[in-house]
């Protein structure tokens, strides 16, 4: 019995770390994120490619344990200029099959209910380009189910992946050779709290940031369409009660999926000051069904 409680009561003592609670007299002006003049727009869809249900207290810090979290797999489709680009795959045609390449342990962590995939789900709508926002698993499953594509992330999350010896990566999921990698290079250009920026598009309609810890080379999104200003944050966070309270992961579950603890925690006080000082914008963690909700669905 002793040993089976032992890293419970650790868990809950160590899970209550300390954060900064935004106070009365915050300032928001170094957090808004401008709209570009004469932004364009473009258009988002969301497809779900799996789900797991857990406790919210396995998801994040002081979780309730009457809870339960609805885990999607999400990936996103953008249209612009009658291009596609997806942001994301989700899970793909083999994620069972590379799910398998984790370590026994891990599995049952981890574990997840299949749903279609995004290619059975938009069929032959031909991809022009795949933005990732990290090259985990259950991000990266489906980059080589539609073909001939080119690959846009980070150069050190590429070279993380490849040079990966703790199976964080399922190397093999992103080894075809019909892949086009293209490493995006964020500018010297501040954009609200981020130093670096790089408007995609060059029209304001794609921002990307950096947003490290869960990976070092993770990647933020903030769209601009029609429909409203999404902030796709992806594993950042897992849900978005933990923008909001600015929590961390539980405290079992980052030190098993979060690369590197600091620099996670700065990202989540970063998106919790961000999430204070933007009203008009909806931060969308990738796995948060409720969060996911206001994106228009595929
Ligand atoms: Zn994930």
């Amino acid at each position: 019995m002793k040993v089976f409680f032992m890293p419970l009561i650790t868990t809950l003592v160590l899970s209550c770390s300390a954060r900064t609670l935004v106070t009365n007299d915050f300032d928001p002006t170094p957090y808004k994120l401008p709209i570009k003049e004469n932004a364009s727009t473009l258009s988002v869809k969301r497809l779900e490619t799996g789900k797991n249900l857990s406790r919210e207290m396995l998801i994040m810090d002081e979780g309730r344990s009457d809870v339960i979290h609805y885990s999607t797999h999400s990936a996103y489709l953008l249209t612009k200029n009658e291009k596609n680009y997806l942001i994301d795959t989700g899970l793909g045609l083999k994620a069972r099959e590379q799910f398998m390449e984790f370590p026994a342990y891990a599995r049952p962590l981890f574990d997840f209910e299949e749903s279609k995939t995004i290619k059975e789900q938009i069929g032959d709508l031909p991809i022009e380009a795949i933005f990732f926002t990290h090259l985990h698993f259950d991000h990266a499953s489906g980059a080589e189910d539609f073909g001939p594509v080119t690959i846009h992330t980070l150069k050190s999350e590429f070279e993380n992946m490849k040079n990966d010896t703790k199976q964080v990566f399922i190397k093999s999921q992103m080894d075809a050779d019909f892949l086009t990698w293209n490493f995006l290079n964020l500018e010297d250009k501040s954009y609200g709290p981020f130093k670096k920026s790089l408007d995609f598009f060059g029209d304001g309609s794609l921002i990307i940031v950096s947003l490290p810890g869960h990976t070092e080379g993770s990647l933020g999104y903030i769209i601009n369409t029609n429909e409203g200003r999404f902030f796709l944050v992806g594993d950042a966070v897992w849900t978005i009660d933990q923008v909001i309270s600015n929590k961390d992961k539980n405290f079992l579950a980052k030190k098993l999926v979060d690369g590197h603890a600091e620099h996670t925690r700065e990202s989540v006080e970063l998106l919790h000051r961000i999430w204070m000082s933007n009203g008009n914008l909806k931060v969308i963690p990738s796995h948060d069904l409720k969060a996911n909700m206001v994106v228009p669905k595929f």
